[in-house]
């Protein structure tokens, strides 16, 4: 099995934290679906279409700036060229885009989950983060979703903003838990160079968040989700049960994916494991140029040590036969000891799975880069 992911590399508008790829010219749109499907039909014959794809996500940028025919004409191409028999096919959506028509349109079009950028409905918050959408239609968005026909979908929170304080957070969590979302991400902000709000940090206009700000808010955001039988099962993201991702879940687990259109990643492991992406630049693509990086191959080492990082990021761990006999690695003896102290300060778990709890898990990264160094 195996899944698709797709890169709709179109937004209204620059959000101020965001370092994925878009363009802001979606006048380009048309252009860019008559490419994507002739790059789904270079895959016809090839090796990647004999195994079955189980997932798809369309992501972004703002997949919901298309209009459902393209969608369909997407989704056709897919059938025509991959052995497709979908368990799961996310499609994410901004608050100011959804209507009616369009939830039944892809409903209609065999879309079973749905993924809202809504962040916050704090106004100026939404404002300091440059989103295009208002608290009201957040909220609007999320009373139709609750009562459409998409049993499962998930809503994006950010925590951890400069200006955001834990009352700000506690109602937005008052608001989202008010609809009883069957899955909800919430992610630490994160600063990264190039975007906006990166620049402001280097010039001194803000502060980063500090680190016992966001420690305290991953703390409200996974008690009150908790209580409401919304539990972690990643460090950022929290499922009702049987509503976990499946297509997120497969990246953790390694299993192959393509990535189609400009900063996709692709991962595909058979005899060799490989992983490639495309390149951010949409005008070549467009072109009909060749944007794919040379696939790195991986070594079974460097997939051992991603499998670690990934599992541990995961309610369920990384189980230590899984590590032996799919990746031939075992822990060391410095491994051992260091899991063993760590167990006995109660910030793992360690069985047939090693597994972080809630106070590990809040200094995740660095129990990971610890255990992998030790090796
Ligand atoms: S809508 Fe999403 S992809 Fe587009 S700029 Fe904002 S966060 Fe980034």
């Amino acid at each position: 099995m195996s899944g698709i992911y797709i890169h709709i590399p179109f937004c209204k508008q620059a959000c101020s934290y965001c370092d994925f790829y878009f363009v802001t010219r979606t006048s380009e749109r048309e252009s860019f679906i008559r490419r994507l499907i002739r790059e789904i039909t270079n895959y016809r014959d090839s090796k990647y279409a004999d195994e079955t794809v189980d997932t798809i996500y369309f992501g972004g940028g703002t997949p919901s700036l298309l209009e459902p025919v393209q969608v369909e004409r997407i989704l056709d191409e897919l059938d025509r060229t991959f052995k497709l028999d979908i368990r799961e096919l996310t499609f994410e959506v901004n608050p100011d885009d959804v209507t009616p028509e369009f939830l039944r349109a892809l409903k209609e079009l065999g879309v079973t989950r749905l993924s809202m950028g809504v962040q916050s409905f704090q106004p100026d918050l939404l404002e300091f983060m440059h989103r295009a959408h208002s608290r009201e239609e957040a909220l609007r968005c999320l009373e139709l979703l609750s009562q459409s026909e998409f049993e499962s979908y998930t809503v994006d929170l950010i925590y951890g903003n400069p200006e955001q304080d834990l009352q700000d957070l506690d109602k937005d969590l008052d608001l989202l838990l008010g609809f009883d979302p069957p899955h909800v991400s919430a992610y630490s902000l994160t600063i990264e160079p190039g975007t906006r709000l990166g620049k402001q940090v280097k010039l001194g206009r803000i502060a980063p968040p500090e680190d016992d700000k966001v420690a305290d808010h991953f703390d409200l955001v996974n008690e009150r989700l908790q209580a409401k039988g919304i539990r972690r099962y990643e460090v950022s993201n929290y499922s009702k049960p049987g509503r976990e991702a499946v297509h997120n879940s497969n990246y953790w687990e390694h299993e192959n994916y393509l990535g189609l259109g400009p900063a996709a990643h692709s991962f595909w492991w058979d005899q060799k494991a490989v992983r490639w992406e495309e390149e951010r630049n949409l005008c070549g693509y467009l072109r009909g140029e060749d944007i794919s990086s040379k696939p790195e191959e991986l070594t079974t080492k460097q997939l051992a040590e991603e499998r670690l990082m990934m599992g541990l990021r995961t309610r369920r761990g990384v189980s230590v036969k899984e590590l032996k006999e799919r990746y031939h690695y075992q822990l060391s003896e410095k491994q051992m000891v260091y899991v063993k102290e760590r167990e006995n300060e109660q910030k793992l778990h360690f069985d047939e799975h090693i597994r972080l709890t809630d106070k590990g898990i809040k200094i995740a990264d660095a129990i990971i880069l610890d255990l992998v160094t030790l090796h």
